[in-house]
């Protein structure tokens, strides 16, 4: 089982990392609170979007449907795969056809889910993520701690001293200017030796059956232009009904995941390239599951970040510390639903602060979500100790007369027992706490007593 408390831990270790980590996110967040205060009409979109969502999961089928024959029309090739395997056999055989052996990757969260990557290598494939961030997490051989800054957890020195083992870059470089140059000239090789490019999908077109893929960088453009073969991976809720609702989401993503007024690169597939082939992989991996339940508004995320970049608990213990391939709050909610058990301390990781909902541009109730997921996860087995403690409690605060008599036997055992017969290693509780001493009196008997 994931043990988020334990990773936090090692994260705050570093204290210095866990404070710039925290001050780095939330200068992320408070530009986005500027770029949202310069859109009059915010809350409207985030309705509009929330509601064209929620209509499009309802009609996921028809829209489904709609996207593959209008692609197909187009000269697009549409292959379903109902999970990871079956996903990285398509794509698989996709290059095989092709003969490529070298292959630029733009961002795409879910080819981490389906661990895409390792899959390709380990048939002699080169896979280069050509996104910034995600190069740097590659050479450092660590998955991405977050789904928009997946390096944010890496700090300028430590990119310098990857850049010089795998780039040749001088080790004492840190000129993060400098460093994005010798990223540049690297990834520049590798665009123009690819045999294929493999993107994400921002959003699929169902009316146009054209994808729209967002990057800061123009990194999925570059690697599409010179290879014949473009894979585009999409997960099934990535489809809106058309071109007409796209600008509602894309004026809440950029805004809402950098505080950027767009997203540099919007960019269109509509057809594949003259004489390329452009091939969609719509894939379910444990989706549909979710829908006619009460997650399934967990589909409608347009992964923009927000969540991480407000909420305390991942700002303080890191992208890591989570263990599922989406941290933070909509990470927790979604892993908590699919495996309750292997991630039963993920909705833990949460204050219930609902900083969460107040920042998500499709407005999911991410901390209800965490919370009915706590009743869920409760009913494991690690969770025993914590089971038997709450009925302990519930029998003492059912019975008045009882509750009072343990509470005054507890203060003054506290009074006489030895300090490390309390404060000792089995009791996690006081490893950072400290009891408050027991007033001489409860406020019961001083109450009587003014009484009387
Ligand atoms: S849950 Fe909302 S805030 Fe979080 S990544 Fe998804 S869309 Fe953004």
């Amino acid at each position: 089982m994931v043990d988020h408390p334990r990773n936090a831990e090692a994260f705050l270790a570093n204290a210095e990392r866990a404070r710039w980590h925290d001050q780095a996110l939330w200068f992320v967040r408070q530009k986005r609170d500027r770029a949202m205060h310069s859109v009059p009409e915010w809350e409207e979109l985030r309705q509009a979007a929330e509601q064209i969502k929620a209509h499009t999961l309802e009609h996921l089928g028809h829209y489904l449907e709609r996207f593959e024959s209008q692609a197909q029309t187009n000269g697009i090739e549409v292959y379903w795969a109902e999970d990871a395997a079956e996903m990285r056999e398509i794509v698989t055989r996709l290059l095989k056809e092709q003969g490529a052996k070298r292959v630029v990757k733009s961002k795409s969260m879910l080819t981490e889910e389906c661990g895409l990557n390792p899959h390709l290598e380990a048939k002699g494939i080169e896979v280069t993520d050509t996104d910034l961030g995600e190069r740097i997490v590659q050479l450092a051989k660590q998955p991405p701690s977050h789904i928009v800054l997946p390096a944010i957890h890496l700090r300028k020195e430590e990119v310098g001293r990857i850049f010089a083992e795998h780039l040749g870059t001088d080790p004492s470089e840190t000129d993060p200017e400098r460093l994005t140059r010798a990223a540049r000239t690297h990834l520049r090789q590798k665009f123009l030796k690819a045999d294929a490019a493999i993107t994400g999908v921002n959003f699929a077109l169902a009316e146009e059956g054209g994808i729209v893929v967002c990057t800061n960088e123009g990194n999925a453009d570059l690697g599409t232009a010179l290879p014949d073969l473009h894979i585009a991976c999409m997960g099934l809720e990535k489809v809106i009904p058309s071109a007409r609702e796209l600008g509602v989401f894309t004026r809440l993503l950029a805004r809402s995941a950098t505080g950027q007024a767009v997203t540099a690169y919007t960019s269109h597939f509509l057809r594949p390239k003259e004489g390329g082939r452009l091939c969609v992989v719509i894939v379910d991996n444990g989706r549909s599951a979710l829908l006619d339940k009460k997650a399934e508004a967990l589909l409608s995320c347009i992964r923009c970040g927000a969540c991480m970049n407000t909420c305390p608990v991942y700002r303080r213990s890191g992208g890591h510390s989570y263990q599922s391939v989406v941290p933070g709050p909509i990470g927790s909610a979604l892993a908590g639903e699919r495996d309750p058990g292997e991630y039963a301390t993920l909705p833990f990781a949460c204050t219930l602060c609902a900083s969460c909902d107040a920042v998500c541009p499709v407005r999911i109730d991410l901390h209800d979500r965490l919370y009915e997921e706590r009743e869920a996860c409760v009913q494991v087995p690690a969770f025993a100790p914590k089971r038997r403690g709450l009925r302990i409690a519930a029998f003492f605060l059912a019975r008045p007369k009882w509750r009072r008599a343990a509470v005054r036997g507890l203060g003054r055992a506290l009074k006489y027992l030895p300090r490390r017969l309390i404060y000792n290693r089995f009791n996690t509780w006081g490893l950072d706490r400290e009891l408050p001493r027991p007033a001489p009196k409860s406020f019961r008997e001083l109450y009587e007593e003014r009484q009387r």
